[in-house]
């Protein structure tokens, strides 16, 4: 019998049959324990090598512009931790690492799973693809950070004109593709591939030999 362990509270429940699109909660405190994803590999490779292709224009361009004072200013996504980077540089470096490092890392990192299995190519390392994945997810923070790009809109229409860059839509549109991927992407799905496909490649090669 194959368990699944809870998250959150510790509970070991036996892994449920579920049909695609389903999850599987926890019985003791409801968090989602197992789900069955709707896309498969090779569509989690192009929405992640979507999202990547997004990222430079959504990190590069300006995301707002601001005029006062007969001066128009545009900031970029990655000027904001470079702001911080003299005054406050551990502030800058987990701005920089939440908003930058771990979404890009996480994109790349299911992108590699999913062509691994896509190919059958099992390298040895694999499993820590997989962990790096999941540690990953908790640290990829785009939606705080457009939380707190609306904030700062609000609060500096007071002040000054602002207009939104071509960046801002960049930004939207690598969120979007960014949650469809992480609401979709399970660990424990890519987990099980391996194991089956690892298992399938070495029977085979029993009996080649
Ligand atoms: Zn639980």
């Amino acid at each position: 019998m194959k368990t699944i362990i809870c998250r959150h509270c510790d509970m070991v429940s036996k892994i449920p049959f579920i049909s695609r699109k389903h999850v599987a909660k926890c019985s003791r405190c409801n968090s989602t324990v197992y789900k069955n994803t709707k896309f498969n590999p090779p569509a989690m490779l192009a929405l992640c090598l979507t999202a990547l292709f997004i990222c430079y224009p959504a990190f590069i361009l300006p995301l707002i512009s601001l005029h006062m004072l007969k001066i128009t200013e545009g900031t970029a996504l990655i000027d904001g931790p470079l702001m911080f980077l003299h005054s406050d540089p551990i502030v800058a470096i987990t701005v920089f690492f939440c908003a930058v490092v771990a979404p890009v890392l996480l994109l790349l990192s299911i992108a590699y799973s999913s062509l691994c299995i896509m190919i059958n190519h099992y390298p040895i390392y694999l499993p820590k693809v997989f962990k790096l994945t999941r540690a990953l997810i908790h640290w990829s923070m785009l939606d705080v950070y457009m939380l707190s790009i609306l904030v700062s809109i609000s609060k500096l229409l007071h002040y000054a004109d602002l207009y939104v860059g071509i960046g801002f839509y960049f930004f939207v549109a690598l969120l979007l593709v960014d949650m469809t991927i992480i609401a979709n992407y399970s660990n424990d799905y890519y987990w099980k591939l391996f194991h089956q496909r690892n298992h399938e490649h070495h029977n085979q090669l029993k009996v080649n030999c």
